[in-house]
């Protein structure tokens, strides 16, 4: 799934879509002092994009309070916090890490993803999340318990549907993750 995904312009357009839906929402609830939220977004330089899909993923939705000047970031199911790899990519080729399957290298050649940013990504799955709260307010409480191991694909198979959706499910969950409150 992971070269097909990476590769199709359908996930892409599907993210963006959802972004510009949490970043409505995020508009929506105007800033703490009352004023209001005027977009103000943040230049990014996606890696592991398609190409097709840069220029749509070249910012991200952030806002600007127009009395306090506060900013307001809405969360993302594209980018994961700071990281210059999309989330996508940093659940993808995580989890096919974590399967061991064969052809990674050949996968992290093609869009360019070191393996040492790898075994970062896996000991930041394995070591880090399950400190967060996240983890603790969804995760910790399904049962039978997620491996901490095979991390993320141990989580992923835990959603219902067809790979995609799975995907997409925990894009969604990882989203409080995407901004700093
Ligand atoms: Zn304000």
């Amino acid at each position: 799934m992971c070269h097909n995904v990476l590769q199709d312009q359908t996930i892409f357009q599907i993210l963006l879509r959802i972004d510009a839906d949490l970043a409505a929402r995020t508009q929506a609830g105007r800033c703490a002092c009352g004023g209001a939220l005027h977009r103000a977004d943040y230049p990014r330089k996606p890696r592991g994009c398609l190409k097709a899909a840069r220029a749509a993923y070249s910012s991200r939705f952030s806002f600007c309070c127009s009395c306090c000047r506060k900013r307001r970031t809405a969360p993302s199911v594209r980018f994961l916090g700071r990281r210059v790899y999309l989330a996508l990519v940093v659940v993808l080729m995580a989890s096919r890490l974590t399967a061991r399957t064969p052809g990674t290298q050949t996968l992290c050649a093609l869009i360019a993803v070191p393996r040492r940013t790898l075994q970062r990504w896996r000991s930041w799955w394995v070591q880090d999340f399950p400190l967060t709260r996240l983890w603790q307010a969804e995760v910790a409480c399904i049962l039978p318990s997620v491996s901490r191991e095979d991390l993320p694909q141990s989580l992923l198979v835990r959603f219902a549907g067809p790979p995609l959706e799975a995907l997409l499910h925990g894009l969604l969950l990882l989203t409080p993750l995407t901004t700093r409150t």
